[in-house]
Formats: structure tokens, sequence, C-alpha cells
């Protein structure tokens, strides 16, 4: 079976868009951008889909000349706006700036994309908050086609704080039993096979090939990169989608999931916030 990415998210935008328009007023999307040209196809995924919904976008650049003093005001500002419903920062943040205190400024009823540490911890708790959108992208897939992890063997291959490790955690509250895998874990392409379910969440492509996995094995490809002939792909070795029963492509997977993720969470804030 295809995890498709594009179809599941057309369904599920068709729902959201109709609850957005119940709205009492638009809903409202702070992005803070810092006119990284790596991150413009995000923004412009943000933009397209903000549209679709009706949502109001407001993108605040960064530039160069501001400083975390700066930055932390106006998170302030966007965090006293009772019109603004969520904020997202752009993620990775430049280096003169302290990420994990830059995102913990984020007030936690508007912190959408579950980063900060207040959301992160009741994450840890297993209660009710925003989770971070990629890896509850990945879920989302998988929910849209019937397909639970309740007592299945999960293996998450990548641990960042943005992706592998609360995916780690959301697959727990949701019963499966899982590895968290890494660069320094041993003999790793060898235990492939001993899983359920794979997510890849390493950012190098052609890392799992057909030969590291079993054929029913479902695989959830959460990488992005780009290959010798500078096309699109994830971590999984194209050549394996005819061999593999269940997988999610790239693109077309789990990366259009992140920003329909992103709407549903835009929404409850919204609704939250009286709207
Ligand atoms: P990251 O911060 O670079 O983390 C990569 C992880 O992979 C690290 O935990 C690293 O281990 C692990 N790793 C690297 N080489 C390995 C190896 N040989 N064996 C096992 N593990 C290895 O990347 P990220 O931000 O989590 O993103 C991961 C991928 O997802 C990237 O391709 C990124 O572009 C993509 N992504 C997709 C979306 C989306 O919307 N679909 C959103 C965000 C990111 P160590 O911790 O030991 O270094």
């Amino acid at each position: 079976m295809l995890l498709d990415g594009k179809t599941a998210s057309l369904d599920i935008k068709q729902q959201l868009k109709e609850q957005f328009d119940n709205l009492s007023c638009k809903a409202t999307l702070a992005v803070i951008f810092f006119n990284d040209p790596s991150s413009m196809s995000y923004l412009k995924g943000r933009k397209k889909i903000a549209d679709e919904m009706g949502v109001d976008l407001q993108v605040i650049s960064i530039e160069d000349d501001v400083d975390e003093d700066k930055l932390e005001s106006i998170i302030k500002d966007l965090n006293d706006d009772n019109n603004i419903d969520g904020i997202m920062v752009d993620r990775p943040l430049p280096k003169r700036f302290n990420e994990v205190k830059i995102l913990s400024l984020i007030n936690p009823n508007k912190d959408i994309d579950g980063c900060s540490y207040n959301n992160l911890g009741k994450l840890v708790a297993n209660v009710d908050c925003f989770k971070p959108c990629t890896p509850s992208g990945a879920l989302r897939l998988l929910e849209y086609y019937n397909i639970d992890v309740y007592g299945k063997d999960v293996l998450v291959i990548g641990r960042s704080v943005n992706v592998g490790k609360p995916l780690a955690l959301m697959l727990t509250n949701k019963n499966a039993t899982v590895t968290l895998a890494h660069s320094k874990t041993k003999d790793l392409k060898q235990k492939c096979k001993n899983y359920d379910v794979i997510f890849l969440a390493v950012g190098k492509a052609k890392f799992i090939n057909k030969d590291d996995v079993n054929k029913n094995t479902i695989i959830v490809d959460i990488g992005i990169n780009f290959d010798n002939d500078g096309k699109l792909c994830g971590d999984l070795d194209k050549e394996s989608y005819d061999y593999l029963d269940t997988y999610s492509p790239v693109p077309g997977g789990v990366g259009v999931m992140t920003n329909v993720v992103l709407m549903e969470n835009l929404l409850k804030a919204a609704k939250n916030n009286n709207k």
C-alpha cells in the first residue's frame, strides 16, 4: 500500500477548510523567518496552505542585524497580540540566537509546532499539548490509512529534538514498543528486519534499501534529501518501492502532512482563543 500524503492531505484539508470557515474571524499564524534560502520552499508551502484554508499568515522576516534581545521582544509582542493564534519560528535558528531559550519564549498556547519546553514536557507526561508537526504528520499519515501502532515493534532512526525524539515519545504514548536509533547505534542495518514499522529521520539519501528490511515492514520516510541528479528523495532507496508492501514516498508522503498538522494545530489554537 502506498501511504499517499497527497491523497490524505487533500481529504483532511477539505474537512479543515469547513472548520476554518466556521470560525468567528480568520485564524492568524505568525511565522518568524530568517531569510534562509534553504527554508524558502517550506515558507512557500505554508503560504499555499494558509491561502487554501483562508488563514491570515503574517511573515516576520528577521534581518541579519536583529539581535537576541530584539527577537525576544518580537516574540513577546506576538504572545501579547490577541489576534495572533499561532506562532511558528523557522528552524534551525541562526547561530547568534540561543535556540532553546528563544523557542521556550513562545506562549505554549500559541506554540503550534510544539517546540517549547512546556509542550515537550507535556508530551513526556502524555497530557494534551501541541506536538511537533513533522512527527505528528508522519503519525497522521498512518492514522489516515488505518494503521495502528498499538503493540507493534517500531524502530525510529534519528533522534533530533525536532523529529526523532518527539516521534519516539508519541509512539510510546500510543502503546508501540519503540527503539530509538542514531549514529552510534551498533549493527543498525542488521537489526532493521526485527521491526514491524520503521520511521526514517536521518537525512541521508539511500540510507535504507530493500536488502535491509522485510517486505512486510511498514516504512515511513521522513527524510528530505537530494539525490545525485538533484531530485528530491527520502532516506529510503526508491528502488525499494516495488519490493515493499507499505511505504510512504518522497516527495508526496510525510512532507505534505506536516503542513496539514500545522493547520490542525492552528485551528485548535484559534478555537481556544475563542474565534
Ligand atoms: P538531524 O537533526 O540532522 O538528525 C539526524 C539524525 O540522524 C541524528 O539523530 C543522527 O544521529 C542520525 N543519523 C545520522 N547518521 C546516522 C547513521 N549513519 N545511522 C543512524 N543514525 C544516523 O535531522 P532532523 O532535523 O531530525 O531531520 C531528519 C530528516 O528529516 C532530514 O532529512 C530532514 O530534512 C527531514 N525533515 C523532514 C521534515 C518534513 O516535513 N518531512 C521536517 C523536518 C525534517 P546522532 O544524533 O547520533 O547524530
